[in-house]
């Protein structure tokens, strides 16, 4: 085909269920493409010679090589090929935010629209479990050396992946009753079904990876003890879980107030929570879009979003905002909450003021600042402020563990080991704070390269590819 013939086929678009279908369930939202219109969308790929999709993924998928095999109908191969750099293409080709990741570096984005890479990637996985294809790699042979990795999340999940495979014995520890970290009670089933967790954790398992539940490290069980028991090395994937607070009268202990992440963990561990009809959600990021979301499926009927600025400067993905919309929550922009009113210590209405956009902040964005005299009302059975989280800090107690003052790990950039405790690495969330799965993923195979070394002598840089370093991600 020529360049010319690729140029002209649009972008392909997949099937979605329609917003009546979906509001009251938590069905997968949008549908994988069927085989030909994987191939055309691959056919849209201009192998170019410097591709930018690469730099763009944290991962450093190489996607020209997968998407070229795809072409050819080789789609066995073409997985392998994204495994060669993904621990889980099946949950990254469907969370991650492609457009700021490789779609938004992709050549034909710039005067058109780009590749859909992570539908292609998708595609490739599930088509692998379709066709009852073996999706798990060899186990090593045990060498004797004992990891501990706390928290079950992407970034824990990767240590875990990567480290059994090279034969250490591998015990993740969770604080929840539940694996998969913010997969499974932050992202909601709609986005991400519980089966793709669920294959994750059985080639963990496939390895010998041992998961105890239930058991907080710093409270239950000191990283000092972990040690003691002979664990050589340790990984701290704890992510980011405690919400931000907005700092308004009335936040604190008021019936009806719940804070993002711990709604959602509520919600999809299973509680049968009923927070009212009207829901008023604070935030303009993936967090506020996602509660609003599982608010609606919950059964609230008037569910809407507070956000400070306009929906340009919303940080959350194109797409979920247009699902957003789609599925009947509005967005109230330009307000910001200053005050929680209530009765006998139940919530009745939030005090809201108008905002303006002022001059540009560090994050180039245009500041919001309230105009004098517009304060407003709004009733409302519950708020959910969902504006950010940072690190929970209790893995470390007892140990003398360096911290940043935001509140995140200090580890070497270079191989995410801590420096203060040598035998102690960290990587995800608990580092770069509230980031992206890949993101995580990425930092999980740092530091898994970084114990390997610790644990085995090995100069902890000499001949590493430090080239994922350089780009600004
Ligand atoms: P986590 O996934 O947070 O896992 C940490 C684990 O450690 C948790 O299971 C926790 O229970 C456990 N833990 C904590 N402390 C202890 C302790 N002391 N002892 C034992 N266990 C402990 N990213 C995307 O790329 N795409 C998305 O669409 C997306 N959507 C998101 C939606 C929501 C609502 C949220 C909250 C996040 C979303 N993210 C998304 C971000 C992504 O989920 C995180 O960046 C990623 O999960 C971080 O991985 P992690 O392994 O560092 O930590």
């Amino acid at each position: 085909m020529k360049p010319k013939e690729r140029l002209a086929i649009p972008r392909q678009h997949p099937k979605e269920l329609s917003p009546e279908e979906r509001i009251h369930n938590f069905k997968e939202v949008t549908f994988g493409f069927d085989e030909e219109t994987a191939i055309l969308e691959a056919n849209r790929c201009l192998q170019c010679k410097k591709p930018a999709c690469i730099a763009g993924c944290p991962i450093h998928n190489d996607i020209p090589a997968f998407i070229a095999l795809l072409r050819e109908r080789k789609f066995e191969e073409a997985y392998w090929k994204v495994r060669e750099t993904s621990t889980m293409p099946s949950v990254c080709s469907r969370v991650c935010p492609h457009e700021f990741q490789c779609e938004g570096s992709c050549v034909r984005g710039k005067k058109g629209e780009s590749v859909a890479i992570g539908m292609l990637e998708r595609y490739l996985t599930d088509w692998m479990v379709a066709n009852g294809k073996n999706m798990y790699r060899e186990c090593a042979q045990a060498n004797g050396k004992k990891v501990a990795i706390v928290g079950s999340g992407p970034a824990g999940m990767t240590v875990a992946h990567i480290l059994s495979h090279q034969g250490y014995q591998c015990t993740i520890f969770e604080s929840l009753p539940i694996f998969g970290g913010m997969l499974s009670v932050g992202i909601p089933h709609y986005r991400l079904p519980r089966d793709i967790i669920g294959a994750e954790l059985y080639a963990l398992k496939h390895c010998g990876v041992e998961i105890v539940y239930g058991t907080t490290i710093g409270e239950d069980k000191t990283l000092a003890q972990l040690r003691q028991e002979g664990f050589a090395s340790v990984f701290l994937g704890v992510g980011a879980h405690e919400s931000r607070k907005l700092g308004i009268e009335g936040e604190d202990g008021t019936e009806g107030v719940l804070h993002g992440v711990d709604y959602l963990r509520r919600v999809l561990s299973g509680e049968d929570l009923d927070i009212g009809n009207r829901v008023v959600v604070v935030g303009g990021g993936n967090v506020a879009i996602d509660v609003a979301r599982v608010a609606l499926r919950r059964g609230s009927k008037d569910v809407f979003l507070l956000y400070r600025r306009t929906k340009e400067e919303m940080p959350a993905s194109k797409m979920e905002i247009h699902h957003l919309e789609e599925e009947g929550v509005r967005i109230e922009m330009l307000a910001a909450p200053v005050r929680i009113l209530q009765e006998n210590g139940k919530l009745t209405a939030i005090e809201c003021v108008r905002m303006e956009l002022g001059e540009p902040d560090a994050s180039g964005r245009r500041r919001p600042v309230a105009k004098e005299g517009s304060n407003f009302i709004i009733e409302a059975d519950a708020i959910i402020p969902a504006i950010s989280q940072k690190v929970r800090h209790n893995a470390d107690k007892g140990v003398e563990l360096a911290s940043e003052s935001w509140g995140t790990y200090r580890v070497d950039p270079k191989t995410l080991q801590s420096t203060s405790v040598e035998w102690i690495f960290a990587g995800g969330d608990d580092v770069l704070g509230p980031q992206t799965v890949a993101k995580a993923v990425y930092q999980g195979k740092v530091a898994a390269e970084s114990m390997h070394r610790y644990m085995q002598g090995i100069d902890m840089l000499e001949g590493r590819d430090l080239t994922c370093y350089m780009v600004d991600w």
